[in-house]
Parts: C-alpha cells; sequence; structure tokens
C-alpha cells in the first residue's frame, strides 16, 4: 500500500541521490500533497500554496512551486492541463492509473478507469511500431444532471457554457 510515508522515503531518497536537502519545509508539503482525503483534487500550485499555508504560514509560494518540481522529477506526481490553463498536479501511484474526464459545466475533474480504452491504446501503438510507455487522455463533456461536484449543483442552470 502506497501511502505518505513511503512518498516521504521515495522522497528521501531522491534528494540524498542528487544532493538535495530533505527540508521540514519539503515534507510538509509531500504530507499535504498525499494526504488521502485531497488524492482526487488536482491541485494547480496555488490551491496547494493555500493548503499548506493553512499549516505553515512561513512557506512561501516559490518553495511550493520548487517543490512539486521535485515530487514530478522523483517520479512522485504528475502534471497535467485539465480543462482550464493551469497545471494541475497528482499523486503518481505506483501500479495505480486513471483517466479524467472534465465536466465543463463546473469544471470538476472526476476519474474512471476503463481497461478496453487501455488495451486499445496499446494496440493502436503497436501497429504504429511503437511501445506505449505512457499517456493522457482527457474526456470533456456536459453532464444530463449535475456532476458529483458540490460546484455543479450550485451553478444556475442560464450561465453560459465555456
Ligand atoms: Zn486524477
Ligand atoms: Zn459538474
Amino acid at each position: 500500500m502506497f501511502d505518505v510515508d513511503e512518498a516521504l522515503e521515495r522522497l528521501t531518497r531522491y534528494l540524498d541521490d542528487n544532493g538535495l536537502k530533505s527540508t521540514a519545509q519539503r515534507r510538509l508539503i509531500t504530507r499535504i500533497f498525499f494526504d488521502p482525503k485531497h488524492r482526487q483534487e488536482h491541485p494547480s500550485v496555488e490551491d496547494l500554496y493555500l493548503r499548506v499555508r493553512d499549516q505553515d504560514p512561513k512557506v512561501g509560494y516559490a518553495t511550493i512551486y520548487r517543490t512539486l518540481k521535485l515530487l514530478v522529477d522523483a517520479g512522485l506526481a504528475n502534471p497535467s492541463r485539465l480543462g482550464d490553463n493551469q497545471t494541475r498536479y497528482e499523486p503518481d501511484v505506483p501500479g495505480e492509473h486513471h483517466d479524467h474526464l472534465v465536466c465543463t459545466a463546473c469544471g470538476a475533474i472526476l476519474e474512471f478507469e476503463e481497461d478496453r480504452i487501455e488495451a486499445l491504446q496499446e494496440s493502436v501503438a503497436k501497429r504504429m511500431g511503437f511501445n506505449l510507455a505512457n499517456h493522457r487522455m482527457v474526456l470533456y463533456g456536459e453532464p444530463d444532471d449535475p456532476c458529483t461536484a458540490p460546484q455543479c449543483e450550485r451553478r444556475p442552470s442560464t450561465s453560459p457554457q465555456p
């Protein structure tokens, strides 16, 4: 089971290997980023900054930015563009994979897994002479009913579509 402790351990190893220090701020940011309560939130640097600041107001925006970059370099986080123009981040959990569906009504990012899509992507790559290393797929759509995000329920039905 991959948890906060394992993420911290892997980060420490990565920092050691690269001659970097495991500072208290880096550990705090990592702990908050991997907090299971927020696992599906896909925070931007700004989102994570606000969350970390609640616990330690001394942590600066630049530190959040650089720590997220370290987590990406260490293979512990994935950056992606999901709908809006911000880069969002999510934990990279070994052996776990999902794709995303973005609600165009409220901007919520929903996660799904679909084995058939995964298999088809493999076979497309193979057909073109490639071994699939990675992929990113994002579906966009408007829900029939408000999606599962709380902000979707509150959206006035007359608001213009993006
Ligand atoms: Zn996700
Ligand atoms: Zn929605």
